[in-house]
């Protein structure tokens, strides 16, 4: 029996730079101890409080099909959390829960394609990007950003790109950069979708996590709402990634759309986890902050210890939970530093190479384990790039 071209073709054959992660697994379940610097995992479990939520949810019967589109009360909060955090009018009418962000990625772009259609997502990007357009039969067109123009897309790029294609997706805080796309890069960005009549598909599920400047949701700029699908997650705003729980949020028409994806698809997120995430939710911004500390706090300390040396260059971390360092003046690809630094030191870290072309010769670096192993990792990694050089 045959498997469809679709599915088989999803993950889009070839290298895919992420032989290292499953290297470092393998070396684990052998024993070795390995510092996992990889996957944007939190070192902390989901806050007790959410998990009570959760199971008195389960013990009051939220256990049988919860409603399509979401709890209506789940709705209004992330509506609410929208609008209070862009000044957007958002309604019910506006969101749908999701299984997760990446449910999210996948519903907009099947919402957004016919097949056929080009896509644009920017380079480097988040692992899943092109093979979810792929999977929807989409043609995915990457547009580099620069590590000279600091890893944002510029207007020109994204003109050339555009022409016949539906849809942009854009991610910002950024997966794997850390970059945040202020007020220039954005504004381009909006004219472009105009121009080229483009849906603009703006993954945010780092929104919570802005270290320098102020995270500006491209819904919020002019003529833009009518054009503009969000993806959220409470995944790494209130680390939740195992109880997959997103929204998106979007024009009510599509919305409706996307109901009658879920009711042929995912059939909606069990009622438990909705009340879980809309007690999260309603515990307001303080939670949220306690889960961005800990990578705040690592971030200032990468600062300081990258500030004395100069073989690893830092892309200015501006949110999420990833640093980016140059490393090209070891004269090794991220791909190669990354093997060699596993073997030398068994630390796990992300080569470039695994995010697209633009960020060959980077590692990524996610600040994912206590600070005290994080810290001794980091100037490890430090003495290790001294050393080759
Ligand atoms: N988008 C980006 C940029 C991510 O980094 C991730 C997960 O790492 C996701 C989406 C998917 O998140 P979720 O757990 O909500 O599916």
């Amino acid at each position: 029996m045959q498997v469809s071209d679709r599915l088989r073709n999803i993950n889009g054959g070839g290298a895919d730079g992420w032989a290292l992660f499953e290297r470092s697994r393998e070396m684990i379940a052998a024993g070795t101890p390995v510092v996992e610097l990889t996957q944007g995992e939190h070192d902390i479990p989901t806050d007790p409080s959410i998990l009570e939520a959760m199971h008195a949810a389960a013990l009051k019967g939220r256990t049988g099909y919860a409603p399509i589109m979401g709890l209506p009360q789940l709705r209004d909060a992330v509506a609410d959390r929208i609008a209070a955090r862009t000044g957007v009018p958002t309604t019910r009418g506006n969101i749908m829960i999701q299984p997760g962000g990446q449910a999210g990625l996948y519903a907009t772009h099947l919402a957004a394609l016919n097949p056929g259609d080009g896509a644009l997502f920017i380079d480097p990007y988040y692992a899943t990007y092109p093979g979810t357009i792929r999977g929807v039969g989409g043609l995915p067109r990457p547009v580099t950003a620069r590590p000279e123009n600091g890893f944002r897309p510029t207007v020109a790029d994204l003109n050339a790109a555009a022409e016949g294609a539906a849809s942009l997706l854009i991610n910002t805080p950024n997966n794997p950069t850390g970059v945040l796309y202020g007020a220039d890069t954005l504004g381009g960005i909006a004219q472009v979708c105009g121009d080229h009549d483009l849906w603009l598909i703006s993954d945010e599920v780092y929104d919570t996590q802005v270290w320098d400047g102020t995270h500006v949701s491209p819904r919020a700029l002019p003529e833009m709402a009518s054009r503009t699908l969000v993806i959220g997650s409470l995944s790494k705003s209130h680390a939740m990634t195992g109880s997959r729980i997103g929204w998106v949020c979007g024009p009510e028409d599509m919305i409706a759309h996307l109901g009658d994806l879920a009711t042929n698809t995912t059939y909606g997120v069990p009622g438990y986890i909705q009340e879980a995430a809309l007690f999260a939710l309603q515990a307001g911004s303080a939670l949220e902050a306690k889960v961005a500390a800990p990578f705040k706090r690592r971030r200032e300390l990468t600062l300081k210890a990258l500030g004395k040396q100069n073989v690893l260059r830092p892309v200015h971390p501006d949110g999420a939970m990833y640093v980016m360092l140059d490393i090209r003046a070891t004269g090794m690809s991220g791909e190669e530093f990354g093997n060699a630094l596993l073997d030398a030191e068994h630390i796990a870290v992300m080569p470039g190479e695994s995010f697209g072309q633009a960020a060959a010769g980077h590692i990524r670096i996610a600040m994912t384990a206590a600070d005290d192993v994080y810290a001794d990792a980091l100037s490890r990694i430090v003495s290790f790039a001294q050393s080759l050089t």
